[in-house]
């Protein structure tokens, strides 16, 4: 029997299995839950210790916690203890290293390290730079997850998945990625053009009779953003008024807002679900299809985002103005297309970076191909005798002015409990702007405020190693969106190779099926969506992860010949608490982003979250500006 977990103003969470449902049962043997297979668990970037469940236990001994570079829990846990105010009293002990900067960066994510390489290149070698991250591995959201079956390695993204757009990236991002080497057109090389033709494969759209009660048989229906909307949609199992329905979604021009004197403060004060029952006056087909585009780039389902990023994303806004489709030969086509990444996604941007900052931390030519295939060498990020010094496992608590305001101190806590302290001329925290509210005391009420707005969404990244993919082939799919599923989207190993790195992208081949999924609690208020979301993704085991996953791929891909039980080798859970900036009600007037990024003295503020938006080149843009706000003082 299952009990019902409910939160503390009584909200239900989800059910859980009691130690009776863990037990050996017909399904879970049938989808291979007591297979001796690889189980990684990551929190935020960081290895979870999994503990291997009672009948995993028993039957193989072996079951590894498969650990990333020697981590716990425990940086989750320091970083908590930030967030509920234990280090607002400093301890009385404070180790005070004597270690003096120019530039201390809080937080190795993409755009602290962006905001150390421009540091670095405008003030030459000779300026002193350390990192301080609280994980035990630099990227932040840019994660990489290695596979390795037989013969074969696989390398797939954990967390930031491409280069979005890079055609629109801002001055500043362009010229830090040309710094790197990264050249977008070459990237598009890794890609092998003639994959999807050879093997008969195609963007794909999945539709079952538990989603859409029409369908009478399980289909994938080829040419979902890739062939016109009214083609697409004939093909479809779905009932007239439904294809009707999505037809308006996806082909009209109409503005629905023409009766709005003021259309960007009406898209902000409705939801993205409002706007399409009220304004376009569609039903819940619509609904569930543009939750495709809700989830994936927003992190949430219309129902509970701003219509705003409808507006950025979605289909049915192209008559008001909106960026998430354009016009080409009379239809309206995906904005995202083409995809620009490497194999682990702007984890290779991440190590580019790394790369221009601390040369010797990773082997091989500084090339794009040369850092991909390239090995971390971790013990090199914190020399002594070196200007720049990455610092990993090092909680930043406070930030303040010294020195009548002409230095900066740093505290952070160390892995094992003590409290240091660095002094600079100048500090970018890049931290998330939840972070920063708590660890910079001097914030003005009105900032502190604005950085209450900003939230992060819970998200999903699996990755599944799967020993062969014809089931998939057969199904004619090499990416499988799944309207109203566990997952908003899956697909099989990019067709990508990179220098050294060339795996066989051949159905009879291992690949790496990845799925994403969005934590969603529709019926409640974006506010308690992101935090009942929250808990779930922190508390629900990997056993019961695992456990949807068989499910749901034997459900979807069972009739093409898919056996959870013989055909998952691996799966690697990347679970994000801190996933994208999400503000649930965007100020018009005075973006939360805008005003939670005042400097105050010599402490700037950069990241994607200062920027507003959870892209890459957004937190490379405000690295430039965070760096040159400080040079200029
Ligand atoms: C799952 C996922 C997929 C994404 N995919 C894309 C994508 O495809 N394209 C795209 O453009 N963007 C994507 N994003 C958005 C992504 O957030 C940005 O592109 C970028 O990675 C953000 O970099 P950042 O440095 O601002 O933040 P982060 O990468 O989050 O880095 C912040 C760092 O600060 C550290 N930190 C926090 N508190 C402290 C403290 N007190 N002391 C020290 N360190 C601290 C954290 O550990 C973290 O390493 C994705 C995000 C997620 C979560």
């Amino acid at each position: 029997m299952g009990i019902e977990f409910r939160d503390r103003i009584g909200l239900p969470i989800w059910r859980r299995a009691t130690e009776d449902s863990v037990k050996r049962n017909r399904n879970d043997e049938r989808l291979g839950m007591f297979r001796n297979i690889s189980r990684r668990d990551f929190l935020q970037g960081t290895a979870l210790a999994l503990a291997a469940p009672s009948w995993a236990r028993a039957q193989s001994p072996s079951i590894p916690p498969s650990g990333f570079q020697g981590q716990d829990d425990a940086s989750t846990a320091r970083g908590h203890r930030v967030r509920d105010g234990i280090f607002r009293q400093l301890p009385s002990h404070v180790v005070d290293t004597g270690e003096s900067y120019d530039l201390v960066v809080v937080g190795a994510g993409l755009g602290g390290l962006a905001a150390a390489h421009v540091y670095k290149k405008e003030r030459g070698g000779n300026a002193r730079i350390l990192l301080l991250e609280n994980n035990a591995d630099f990227g932040g959201h840019a994660r990489r997850n290695t596979f390795k079956w037989n013969d074969t390695t696989l390398i797939v993204n954990g967390g930031t998945y491409d280069l979005e757009a890079p055609e629109e990236s801002p001055p500043e991002a362009r010229e830090i990625l040309t710094d790197l080497g990264i050249d977008t057109e070459r990237v598009q090389g890794f890609r092998d053009p003639d994959y999807r033709e050879r093997f008969g494969l195609d963007s794909t759209c999945f539709f079952g009779p538990d989603v859409f009660p029409e369908v009478t048989k399980k289909q994938f229906i080829q040419g979902f953003h890739t062939i016109g909307w009214e083609e697409f949609l004939a093909k479809t199992p779905l009932s007239e008024s439904n294809r009707a329905e999505l037809l308006t979604l996806y082909t009209t021009r109409k503005n629905y807002l023409a009766d709005e004197d003021e259309p960007e403060r009406a898209l902000a004060a409705m939801t993205w679900e409002s706007y399409i029952r009220d304004k376009m006056g569609l039903g819940d087909t619509a609904v569930r299809f543009s939750d495709i585009y809700a989830t994936d780039l927003g992190g949430l389902g219309c129902d509970a985002l701003p219509a705003t990023h409808g507006y950025s994303d979605g289909p049915g806004f192209f008559g008001v103005g909106g960026k998430g489709f354009y016009e080409e030969e009379g239809e309206l086509w995906y904005t995202y297309e083409p995809v620009y990444r490497f194999p682990d996604g702007n984890r290779s941007v991440a190590r580019q970076l790394v790369k221009k900052i601390l040369p010797d931390a990773i082997t091989g030519e500084d090339s794009m191909e040369g850092v991909f295939n390239g090995k971390v060498l971790y013990d090199r990020m914190d020399m002594a005798d070196s200007n720049v010094r990455l610092r990993l496992r090092s909680t930043v608590v406070r930030v303040e002015h010294i020195d009548g305001g002409s230095r900066v101190a740093v505290y952070y806590a160390t892995s094992d409990g003590e409290i240091r302290k660095v002094t600079a001329k100048s500090v970018v925290v890049n931290a998330w702007g939840t972070v920063a509210k708590h660890i910079v005391p001097e914030l003005s009420e009105g900032q502190r405020e604005a950085l209450e707005g900003y939230n992060h969404c819970s998200a999903l990244y699996i990755n599944v190693l799967l020993d062969q993919w014809k089931p998939i082939a057969d199904a004619g799919a090499f990416e499988m969106y799944t309207p109203g599923r566990y997952q908003t989207w899956m697909h099989v190993l990019d067709p990508l190779h990179v220098g050294a790195y060339q795996p066989e992208h051949r159905p009879d081949k291992p690949t790496v099926l990845s799925m994403f999924k969005y934590l969603r609690k529709p019926g409640l208020s974006i506010e308690e969506q992101l935090k009942l979301n929250r808990y779930e993704l922190e508390t629900k085991s990997f056993e019961e992860l695992e456990r949807e996953i068989r499910t749901e791929l034997e459900y979807v891909l069972g009739p093409w010949g898919f056996n959870p039980a013989e055909d998952i080798k691996a799966i690697t859970v990347n679970r994000w608490g801190h996933g994208y900036i999400v503000f649930p009600h965007p100020d018009v007037d005075s973006p939360h982003h805008i005003r939670g990024q005042r400097r105050v003295g010599r402490i700037s503020f950069a990241g994607a979250d200062a920027s507003g938006s959870p892209w890459t080149q957004g937190a490379f843009r405000e690295a430039h500006r965070a760096v040159h706000e400080q040079l200029a003082l």
